[in-house]
């Protein structure tokens, strides 16, 4: 089946988009195609040619979305200015948002080229493509397509589209536009995004409080994701962050191999906002932002407001309910409870630094890595006391992978790419990643962690 577009986002305000048209790409060639989410999506891979791809045959005109955020703290008004939606296609009865990044400026582009480089778009392949094997929710990538230009960035590179697939690209930051900007249509966009995104709640008597609760829990299970796999997406502004938790904006994001809380890797998050430890209470602070944006729809029933606010209030025992049951499995400890011992693993990891990964493979079957800080007094003292609770095999397999996308691994792979060796590395590498949960490896050259003066100096970029 080829794409079928039912794009309802344009049936609200103009104010909210902008009609646009994707840049002329004479030659556009596919580079990868995701097989796997063509399935999911119905669609076959011949049906999808560069010039669909690349946005130069379209089924209807696209848009670009108006949004605004925090950005490191600071509200700016924003929008897609590297992105335009083809369209919405439907299939199975499920709506997926079809977007295409780096395809042109945009209204909303302000200094920008509205381009991408094509080894950030076949890192957000990889890395997207490793989040949705891992089981964590997040935006997928159905292709990246060479356009033929040179994009200047630090090093001057072949440009690239990605097209990216989301059940939609509604952020926290397009109610704070919409609140901002557009504040007569606020009441029409939320009950757009229940209907759209969680109709359950449609004809419930509290839904603006429902809906805020709803999007909080989804962005709680997403960002425990993040932890159970040792994601640092890196810039957690509330433009990047969705209202269906789905993981999305792979700009300066890394996973993390030794253990570290403080650990961040954008080249822009000087004071480590963003860092992997302090995810939650960045989420924290974007819903409190978010319940902002919200207000102006209570206005005739404040006391459902203050529900809204104890809601919120919950967020931290609602959050570490979520953030320990998911350690619990890491673990293998099935009973409740079990947050003494999950402390005692979580002071090892920190005050040893040893790798996040390989160390609940080493806890499940001793022996996997031949690390010398698993043959120390101290993981023998951790392991011990985990195993009076937990260490139940089957539950830990589930919940620890074995492949995650080693930063160093994805830009080995890159650089190959780069130089005109191919895609055998990057594929490779893919080929791992599909199945992280299955392997009997222990030692794989996937596994190893990188030389500690790799992370030390690593570095990720914004708009690259
Ligand atoms: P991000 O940091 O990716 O969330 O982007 C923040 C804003 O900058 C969004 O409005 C993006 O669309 C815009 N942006 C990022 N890179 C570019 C670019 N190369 N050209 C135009 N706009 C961009
Ligand atoms: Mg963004």
């Amino acid at each position: 089946m080829p794409l079928s577009f039912d794009t309802t986002y344009k049936e609200l305000d103009p104010k909210l988009y902008s009609r646009v048209k994707p840049k002329d790409v004479d030659d556009p060639t596919v580079v990868l195609l995701n097989d796997r989410l063509c399935d999911d999506l119905g669609l076959a891979e011949e049906e999808l040619p560069a010039r669909v791809l690349s946005g130069q045959e379209l089924l209807e005109e696209p848009i670009a979305q108006a949004y605004a955020g925090h950005q490191f703290g600071r509200y700016t008004v924003l929008g897609d200015g590297r992105a335009m939606l083809l369209g919405e296609h439907v299939h199975d009865s499920s709506r997926y948002d079809v977007q295409l990044k780096g395809a042109g400026r945009t209204p909303y582009s302000r200094r920008g080229d509205g381009s991408a480089t094509v080894s950030s778009m076949l890192r957000e392949y990889v890395y997207s493509y490793a989040m949705e094997s891992l089981g964590v929710k997040t935006s997928r990538s159905l292709g990246v397509i060479e356009t033929g230009e040179a994009v200047r960035r630090r090093r001057t590179e072949p440009g690239a589209i990605l097209v990216r697939v989301m059940e939609s690209h509604i952020r926290y930051g397009t109610f704070q536009y919409v609140a901002s900007q557009v504040p007569e249509e606020l009441e029409g966009f939320a009950d757009y995004v229940i209907d759209r995104h969680y109709p359950h709640l449609s004809d419930t008597d509290r839904k603006y409080v429902d809906f805020f609760e709803e999007v909080m829990r989804s962005s709680i299970g997403m960002v425990v994701d993040w932890m159970r796999v040792g994601f640092i997406h890196g810039v957690m502004n509330t433009d990047n962050m969705s209202v269906t938790g789905e993981t999305f904006d792979y700009g300066p994001c890394a996973f993390m191999n030794y253990y570290d809380e403080d650990a961040v890797f954008s080249s822009v998050d000087k004071r480590g906002r963003y860092a992997f430890g302090n995810q939650k209470s960045m989420l924290q602070w974007n819903l409190a932002r978010f319940a902002e944006s919200l207000r102006p729809l209570f206005e005739g029933a404040p006391h459902e407001f203050d529900e809204l606010r104890a809601t919120l209030d919950g967020f931290e025992e609602t959050f570490d309910r979520k953030y320990y049951s998911m350690m619990r499995e890491k673990l293998g400890i099935g009973a409740d409870g079990g947050r003494e011992t999950i402390n005692t693993v979580l002071d090892w990891l920190r005050e040893s630094g040893a790798d996040y990964t390989n160390t609940f493979i080493e806890l499940e079957t001793p022996g996997s890595f031949a690390d010398p800080v698993y043959s120390s007094e101290g993981f023998r003292r951790v392991r011990e006391e985990v195993a009076d609770v937990g260490l139940d095999r089957e539950t830990m397999r589930k919940a620890n992978p074995r492949y995650i996308p080693r930063n160093y691994l994805v830009e080995r792979a890159l650089n190959e790419f780069l130089e005109g060796n191919g895609l055998s590395e990057l594929d490779r590498l893919l080929e791992v990643l599909e199945n992280p949960y299955e392997s009997n490896d222990t030692n794989s050259r996937f596994q190893r962690p990188p030389p500690e003066a790799f992370d030390a100096e690593y570095t990720t970029y914004c708009n690259t």
